[in-house]
């Protein structure tokens, strides 16, 4: 249930509205709005409570049921575009920006590497993975802590913004400790445990979308963020499972536009685990743009032919730079600039 508040309406006036859903055993979620106030009620019973229950105190403008699982994440709750800012880096304003780097840390190398190149062709945040969550058992699982060490010292070095996955609830301190923005991969969307853990750290997270799941699913899943009062949640499209198998994954380019639809959340965009090819990355990083992505998420590896994991969608650092100057018109195109 969604309570909005008058114009100019007082502190106190709130806290009635508060206090009535504390006394339900309710939960609430404010949105201090520029012009109004939003009160997110929320609870397991709200379907069987009556609206005028909120409405008939002081300072209600309207009460509104939302009518789909997700709450917080809805546009209903929140009009206006969330903004999150890493760094001074704004995800959802204006600027394009654009993550990119190896799939794994591999070296201090590799690592510098990928972070210099990167860098000079106009990203904005360095991505690489410490630990790996991977199909086999047999594959490699990332340099886990050593990586995290990695990350922070490049990110010192170069002074540039790192991106981490997260894999495991227990570990969630220590990947903020290193990292500026926590990633929650595609198998692990639906991991509770894991997005209860990260919305209690109220550290910048990205939410890939989970291969299997509906855009309902992955912005309920956003809603346990939230729900923790973690705002800086990007969400990420990364391609789903279809009857398609020329591509690794199908990139549902229309979620794009239903997500900026029916949620406040910036949008990125994966092209890399998507496309499973570096040949296919760039046609498909310049329809997310064009689609009105907030961002990029791409894979670049300074060798990929060495590379230890997903080589073959990994662009290597002069296909990435060429890309980069193909966006920038792109960008410029609906309104944006990289
Ligand atoms: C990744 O970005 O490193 C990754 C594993 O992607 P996904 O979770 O989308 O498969
Ligand atoms: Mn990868």
């Amino acid at each position: 249930m969604i309570v909005e508040m008058r114009a100019g309406t007082t502190q106190e006036e709130i806290d009635g509205v508060v206090q009535r859903a504390k006394s339900l055993g309710l939960g609430v979620q404010l949105n201090l709005g520029t012009d109004i106030t939003v009160v997110a009620i929320l609870g397991s019973n709200t379907g069987q409570l009556s609206t005028d229950i909120f409405a008939v105190l002081p300072g209600v403008e309207r009460v509104n049921r939302i009518m789909k699982p997700y709450k917080l994440a809805a546009r209903e709750f929140k009009a206006e575009d969330s903004l999150v800012s890493i760094n001074g880096i704004e995800v959802g304003g204006n600027r394009i920006v654009v993550m990119a780097g190896p799939c794994a840390v591999e070296s201090e190398k590799q690592l510098a590497q990928a972070a210099k190149a990167v860098r000079e062709a106009g990203a904005c945040v360095l991505r690489g993975g410490a630990y790996k969550p991977r199909t086999s058992p047999f594959s490699f699982q990332g340099l886990e802590e050593t990586g995290l060490k990695l990350l922070a010292r490049v990110r010192e070095q170069f002074g540039i913004p790192v991106i981490t996955e997260v894999v495991d609830p227990h570990h969630v301190s220590l990947v903020a400790n290193y990292a500026d923005i926590l990633q929650i991969g595609s198998r692990n969307m639906q991991n509770f445990a894991l997005l209860t853990s990260i919305g209690k750290s109220q550290c910048p997270v990205v939410l890939k979308r989970g291969f299997s799941c509906t855009v309902t699913e992955w912005l309920t899943a956003a809603d346990y963020l939230l729900a923790e009062g973690n705002s800086q949640v990007i969400l990420c499209e990364r391609g789903i499972r279809t009857f398609e198998d020329s591509a690794r994954f199908s990139l549902d380019i229309c979620s794009i536009a239903v997500i900026k639809r029916f949620s406040h959340l910036p949008v990125i965009v994966d092209p890399s685990h998507a496309a499973g090819h570096y040949s296919l990355v760039p046609s498909i990083a310049k329809a997310a743009i064009a689609a009105g992505a907030d961002g990029l998420l791409i894979e670049v590896h300074p060798n990929p032919t060495e590379a230890l994991v997903d080589g073959l969608q990994s662009l290597t650092p002069s296909d990435f730079a060429r890309l980069m100057a193909e966006l920038k018109p792109i960008a410029q195109a609906v309104g944006r600039h990289i």
